[in-house]
């Protein structure tokens, strides 16, 4: 199963990542969790990322494409992966194409988890309060900025992978269980 998990921050996208890696036996690849990783290892990636990072902002396309060509090579990701959090941009898009055709993989899917703004804002506030490990990019500002990043930047993949024939809507404000029935219905 080769999938992207597509929605705006809050949404549940590492929440059902995990449920789909349980059930498939298929690795998360999040550019987000690798360039945290980056951060805590203090490599020169990280100290480019942190700021970016901190701010809500984007991490370079060329960046972020180049995490994602050289992990899609490890052997875990040959029997399928679910890619979260990237492709945020229509050119992040268009290169992982690119880099699939040039791999001969075929993407199965593409899941939207939808949900509206303000309940996602209360989320990710939440997620920060009740977690030990505070993220540094979880204050309401932040929040606000990541949300108007997706707005502009990441939305328009909706209809890109619309037009590819991709695809696939799921409500991300109803239970864990019933998002991941959901996306199990659709991609099975
Ligand atoms: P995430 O864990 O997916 O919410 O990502 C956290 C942060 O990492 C984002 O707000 C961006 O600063 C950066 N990031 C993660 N994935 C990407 C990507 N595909 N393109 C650009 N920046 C990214």
């Amino acid at each position: 199963m080769k999938l992207i998990l597509l929605g705006p921050p809050g949404a549940g996208k590492g929440t059902q990542a995990q449920i789909l890696i349980d059930s498939y036996g298929i690795p998360q690849l999040s550019t987000g969790d690798i360039l945290r990783a980056a951060i805590a290892a203090g490599t020169p990636l990280g100290l480019t990322a942190k700021a970016v990072m901190d701010r809500g902002d984007l991490v370079s396309d060329d960046i972020v494409t180049g995490i994602i060509s050289q992990r899609l090579d490890e052997d875990d990701c040959k029997k399928g992966f679910i890619l979260d959090g990237f492709p945020r941009t229509i050119p992040q898009a268009e290169s992982l194409n690119g880099i699939l055709s040039e791999k001969g993989i075929t993407l199965d899917a593409v899941i939207a988890l939808e949900a509206d703004e303000e309940t996602l804002v209360a989320r990710v506030l939440k997620r920060a309060q009740e977690s030990g490990n505070v993220r540094s990019d979880d204050n309401e500002n932040v929040v606000r900025t990541r949300l108007n990043v997706y707005k502009e930047q990441t939305s328009p993949l909706v209809s890109f992978y619309e037009d590819m024939g991709l695809l696939k809507k799921v409500d991300g404000l109803q239970s864990i269980e019933v998002v991941s029935a959901a996306i199990k219905a659709a991609i099975e």
